[in-house]
């Protein structure tokens, strides 16, 4: 089997050189060493190595507008352009017609069939609750929070009927927590002082998104602290979550399995403009490694990453 694992980071475009306004811009050794350039625009080449592969991809989906979440990330996960079927961006969280299309296929589903998926984001007591609660009518007040609303991804995933993974998991080490670190969903959950035994940081993060990718076909990793990073413009929280990024995929990379292909990617920009609180019309850096890295050589939009995917997830 070809396993496919895809690291998504929520709004990260390729953005200007000037790190006072893009944290990428600050130089980052660990990340050039990752992609081979620097992620900017100006320094982001094209490249389609034999096991590297490094694309800017079109975020817009041909619709006049700000590219959000919802249209996608639903683009990005069922390779259908979401912004078409909604006459617009829209977002950050899908509706009915987005979770319609959801259900009907995606790569969870494709990859349950061949192999195994799985979303590996280990999500709070209160999320699960909440989303179990939106399924009852009785539970209005519920329903209506905008906090506890289902993902594209969690969406899809549970219309593939995978199981969300909760914070005893991330202890365990069968769980990855969407900071790159740990430690608040920890918190979320109570802990004064983490479980002995549960590995913290954005190296145990990578090495258990590892021994994940190396038992699913399908691994899907939703990092939305990049967008949150984004919104909040604070230039120092925001430098500090692209250093732990930096470790966590210099760890991914460094020890990514011979029979596994890492695709990182995203759905709009946003992190790289820290002038404007709101998400930009940059392109997004695609990078891929592993075996099958060549399958999205020729990716120039959110359209191409799913049936990019698909051919991996396909591969005998
Ligand atoms: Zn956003």
């Amino acid at each position: 089997v070809a396993r496919l694992l895809f690291v998504f980071l929520d709004g990260v475009g390729l953005g200007a050189s000037d790190p006072t306004r893009n944290p990428f811009a600050l130089g980052w050794p660990g990340l050039t060493e990752v992609a081979g350039v620097d992620w900017t625009a100006a320094a982001w080449s094209e490249a389609s190595q034999d096991q590297r592969v490094r694309r800017g991809l079109d975020a817009r989906l041909g619709t006049p507008g700000i590219p959000q979440s919802a249209t996608g990330q639903t683009t990005l996960l069922t390779g259908r352009n979401a912004v078409a079927v909604m006459g617009r961006h829209y977002g950050p969280w899908p509706g009915p017609t987005l979770r319609t299309l959801l259900a009907h296929g995606s790569l969870f589903s494709d990859a349950r069939s061949s192999g195994g998926a799985c979303l590996a984001n280990a999500y709070p007591a209160a999320y699960r609750d909440a989303l179990a609660a939106a399924q009852r009518p009785d539970l209005q007040r519920q329903r209506s929070s905008r906090r506890w609303r289902p993902s594209a991804p969690v969406v899809a995933a549970l219309h593939a009927g995978l199981p969300l993974a909760d914070v005893a998991a991330l202890v365990a080490g069968e769980a990855v927590a969407a900071d790159l670190h740990g430690a608040a969903l920890l918190q979320r959950r109570g802990d004064a002082e983490p479980p002995s035994g549960a590995a913290l940081g954005p190296e145990a993060q990578a090495e258990a998104l590892l021994r994940l990718a190396q038992r699913h076909a399908f691994t899907f990793f939703d990092v939305w602290g990049t967008d949150r990073a984004g919104h909040a413009q604070d230039v120092e929280s925001a430098r500090g979550f692209v250093a732990r990024l930096e470790r966590f995929l210099l760890r991914l990379v460094g020890q990514l399995p011979a029979d596994v292909t890492l695709v990182v990617t995203s759905d709009h920009g946003n992190l790289e403009d820290l002038s404007s609180p709101r998400h930009t019309l940059a392109p997004v850096p695609l990078l891929a490694i592993g075996p099958h890295a060549h399958a999205f050589g020729a990716a120039r939009s959110l359209l191409d990453v799913a049936p990019a995917a698909r051919r991996v997830i396909a591969t005998p």
